[in-house]
């Protein structure tokens, strides 16, 4: 069968069959994805480099000779492969890196992926596999075996792999996950949400964001099981998926305050007034014999009452939802810098560009946000100008921002009483 080619980057794959999966509209994924990878992997060496040099001193110290050079192994696996143009590109285009393996369930896929990888000649940095990505995961557990990045880009929802996954990433290493369930996650099936995903999705107008927070919690989730847990670096929503850059750390103690970053949802469903209830209030009380003592865990805030205090009709009831920041803003900083001095190699980097300062700009420790028209539309009235929205916010004393998920967002801390009463007086 005659083959298409397709250059992305700075690969050049060949695809003959319709039944290997190849997305265009993907680009801008993975070029965020070297983009973050580049990025993360050359923290990660530094600190793998730090750490070395400190023991190779200790053991100086106690009259053993260390290891004359350090080797900083860099492990990707890309878990569901498709045609290997993802893997290829991060052979390719991101540094460091020692090792990819490029895994698919299906025949026809791995036998693509070998072709592009002989045509691409990236045959010493990419090995392919051919099993279930669970089954794969699930072998390389064990701490010596563990990978430095896992990328999860699967059809619709990632939540099978997940167990495996967080269980197969080093400590400090990356997963990458990519969701398109979006209609799930969405609200459009709640009950389907809680059986994929753990948690009910609502259909609000912070619906894109409510995913993001919605797929963290499910990570955090499966990790805490294995007393690991997540850092959020860079969590995205973008066209018709979303997708989320986690660190993976180990530890009990800090397992412990996850309920803390977790939050149930009330939605009125007579003003779409968003409540958040915090499942645990994290209080940290050292004492000498045990630094790491935790007070209480239980919710200091009161409950959310059955009837809305705006408009007095009732809740949904929603989540549980990540409700800590889905960012390091720290991070991002240094992305949104890489991206723009390497804007020449990525096809997509304006867009990058353009969503990534907008994240920078988003108010952190604020989860979700309002719709402007939908939220004068819900009183039957015309919309506010957006500038004068936010200026009146900010007269009030209240900080304001956009999402990157939604170009008529309002992200604000001021109290939502607050709002109402600027729209009482439009
Ligand atoms: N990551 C690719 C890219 O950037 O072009 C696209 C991956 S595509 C959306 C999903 C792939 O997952 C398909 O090639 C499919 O054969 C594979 N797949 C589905 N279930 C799998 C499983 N359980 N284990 C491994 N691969 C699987």
């Amino acid at each position: 069968a005659e083959k298409k080619s397709i250059i992305e980057g700075q690969a050049e794959i060949r695809v003959s069959s319709q039944k290997v999966f190849y997305n265009p509209v993907q680009e801008f994924n993975r070029d965020l994805s070297i983009a973050v990878l580049s990025v993360f992997l050359d923290d990660f060496k530094k600190s793998f480099i730090e750490k070395a040099q400190k023991k190779a001193k200790r053991l100086t110290a106690e009259g053993i000779e260390p290891e004359k050079t350090i080797e900083v192994p860099i492990t990707i696996l890309e878990a569901l492969s498709a045609t290997g143009l993802r893997s290829i590109r991060y052979a390719k285009e991101v540094p460091n890196v020692t090792k990819i393996i490029a895994n698919d369930l299906s025949e026809q896929a791995v036998e693509t992926i070998k072709e592009n990888i002989v045509y691409n000649g990236v045959e010493n940095f990419i090995d392919t596999n051919h099993d279930d990505a669970c089954m794969l995961m699930y072998k390389h557990k064990f701490h010596s075996k563990r990978f430095t990045a896992i990328d999860l880009d699967p059809y619709g929802c990632p939540s099978i792999f997940l167990d495996s996954a967080v269980q197969s990433v080093q400590d400090g290493g990356l997963l990458l996950v990519t969701a398109t369930d979006m209609a799930v996650l969405a609200g459009n099936s709640p009950e389907t949400c809680y059986c994929k995903y753990g948690a009910v999705s609502l259909k609000t107008r912070s619906c894109h964001e409510m995913a993001l927070r919605i797929l963290l919690q499910c990570i955090e989730h499966h990790a805490n099981r294995y007393s690991r847990f997540i850092e959020p670096i860079l969590s995205i929503s973008a066209d018709f998926y979303i997708r989320v850059f986690v660190k993976i750390h180990s530890g009990a103690f800090h397992c412990k305050k996850t309920t803390s970053k977790l939050s149930m949802v009330y939605q009125c469903v007579g003003c779409d007034n968003l409540t958040l209830q915090p499942l645990g209030a994290f209080k940290a009380n050292p004492t000498e014999k045990n630094p790491g003592q935790i007070k209480s865990c239980l919710p200091l805030v009161p409950p959310v009452g059955e009837f809305c205090v705006h408009c007095n009709h009732r809740h949904h009831l929603g989540g549980p939802i990540w409700s800590a920041p889905i960012h390091n803003i720290e991070f991002v900083n240094r992305l949104l810098n890489h991206v723009e001095e390497n804007s020449h190699k990525f096809g997509t980097a304006k867009r990058i560009i353009g969503v990534l300062s907008m994240v920078q700009e988003e108010l952190q420790d604020v989860p979700l946000y309002y719709i402007v028209d939908k939220l004068f539309g819900r009183v039957h009235l015309e919309t506010m100008p957006m500038l004068q929205l936010r200026s009146a916010i900010l007269n009030a004393g209240y900080q304001v921002s956009f999402s990157h998920a939604s170009k008529l967002s309002i992200k604000t801390n001021a109290p939502a009483q607050l709002i109402w009463d600027i729209i009482r007086t439009w």
